[in-house]
C-alpha cells in the first residue's frame, strides 16, 4: 500500500480502488505537502454596511493553486482537511495570515475588521484559543477586529465543551458569527442560549430573494429574528444592485457578494477599496487620501 508521497504519488493506489477513492488519496498527499510548498492564498471579499456602504470588513476566504489541477475550491478540500486533521495547521496558517493582512491594512488608514472561517474539528481542537490570542498579540490587533465564523454544525456538535469554548472566545474578546444560518439544523435556541453576534444568511436565500417570494419572506424572517435576538445580520451572496432596496427594507445590517467584489487576493482587494472608496466619497476628505 502506497503511503506514497511526492511527485511519484500518482501511480501508487490500491488495485480495485474506485476512482473517487483514488482521486481523494492524491488529493490527501497533496493537501499535505500544501502548506509546505506554500500553495495557499487567502483571497478578501468585503463586508459592507447596507445603508451607508460604508466597508466594514473583510472575509478571508482560502485558495489552493495546486501544481497541475490549478485553483481547487474550498468546498473540494476543506471536507478532506476536516477528516484528516490537516485542518488545524491549515487554519492555523489562515489565522496568522489574515490577522497580518488585517494589521497591513490598519498600518494603510483601513481599519477593516477580518472574519476568518473555523471549521468544527478546528473550532474544538485545543490549540484555538492560544492560536487566536497569539495572533493577536503579534500582530498588535484589538480582538473586537477579528470575527470567527462558525457554522450550525459546528454548534450542533453536540460536544459538551461547546459553552466553555465560545466563552473563551468572548473571554478573548473577539466576535463570534453563524455562518450559513438557515441551512443547518437550526435549533433556534442554540441563538439565545450561545454568545453569538452575527447571523449571516445563507447565499442560496438571498440570491433568489428578488424573484422568488418564498426566499425573501424567508430572508425578512432571519433578519427580524436576528435583530429580536440583538444580533447583527449579515447577507451573504448579494449578486445584484436589485437585492439592495430589498435587503434595505428589511434593516438587514451588512451585505456581502459579488455585487460589490468576488474574493480578491489582498493587493487587489486594496485596489478595489480605493477606488470604491473613492467612488462613494461622502467624507470631508472626498476619499482621495490614498491613505
Ligand atoms: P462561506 O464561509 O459561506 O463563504 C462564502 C462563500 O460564498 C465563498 O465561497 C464566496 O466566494 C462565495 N460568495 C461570495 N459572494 C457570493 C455571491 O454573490 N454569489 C455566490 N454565488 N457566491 C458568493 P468559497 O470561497 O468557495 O468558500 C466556500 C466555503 O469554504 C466557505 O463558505 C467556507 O465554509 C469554506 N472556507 C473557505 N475558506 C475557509 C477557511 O479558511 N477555513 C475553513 N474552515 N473553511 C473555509
Ligand atoms: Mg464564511
Ligand atoms: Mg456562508
Ligand atoms: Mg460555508
Amino acid at each position: 500500500y502506497a503511503k506514497a508521497h511526492g511527485s511519484n504519488h500518482h501511480q501508487f493506489h490500491e488495485p480495485g480502488m474506485t476512482a473517487a477513492a483514488a482521486e481523494r488519496l492524491h488529493l490527501e498527499n497533496d493537501l499535505r505537502e500544501a502548506l509546505r510548498r506554500a500553495e495557499f492564498e487567502l483571497h478578501y471579499q468585503p463586508i459592507l454596511d447596507t445603508r451607508s456602504l460604508q466597508v466594514l470588513g473583510v472575509e478571508a476566504l482560502l485558495r489552493w493553486h495546486h501544481p497541475e489541477e490549478g485553483m481547487i475550491p474550498p468546498d473540494r478540500f476543506i471536507p478532506l482537511a476536516e477528516e484528516t486533521g490537516l485542518i488545524r495547521p491549515m487554519g492555523a496558517w489562515v489565522l496568522q495570515t489574515a490577522c497580518a493582512q488585517a494589521a497591513r491594512w490598519r498600518e494603510l488608514g483601513m481599519a477593516l475588521s477580518v472574519s476568518v472561517n473555523v471549521s468544527g474539528e478546528q473550532f474544538f481542537g485545543d490549540e484555538l484559543p492560544r492560536a487566536v490570542r497569539d495572533a493577536l498579540a503579534r500582530h498588535r490587533l484589538p480582538p473586537e477586529a477579528l470575527t470567527l465564523e462558525i457554522t450550525e454544525s459546528t454548534l450542533m456538535h453536540g460536544s459538551l465543551n461547546i459553552e466553555a469554548r465560545l466563552d473563551d472566545f468572548k473571554a478573548i474578546g473577539v466576535r463570534l458569527s453563524l455562518d450559513d444560518f438557515g441551512t443547518g439544523y437550526s435549533s433556534l435556541s442554540y441563538l439565545k442560549r450561545f454568545p453569538i453576534d452575527t447571523l449571516k444568511i445563507d447565499k442560496s436565500f438571498v440570491r433568489d430573494m428578488v424573484t422568488d417570494e418564498h426566499d425573501r419572506t424567508l430572508a425578512n424572517t432571519v433578519i427580524a429574528m436576528g435583530h429580536g435576538l440583538s444580533l447583527a445580520v449579515v447577507a451573504e451572496g448579494v449578486e445584484s444592485a436589485e437585492h439592495m432596496p430589498l435587503l434595505r427594507q428589511a434593516g438587514c445590517d451588512r451585505v456581502q457578494g459579488y455585487h460589490f467584489s468576488r474574493p480578491l487576493p489582498a493587493r487587489k482587494l486594496t485596489e478595489w477599496l480605493r477606488a470604491f472608496r473613492g467612488n462613494t466619497a461622502s467624507g470631508p476628505d472626498g476619499g482621495t487620501t490614498g491613505a
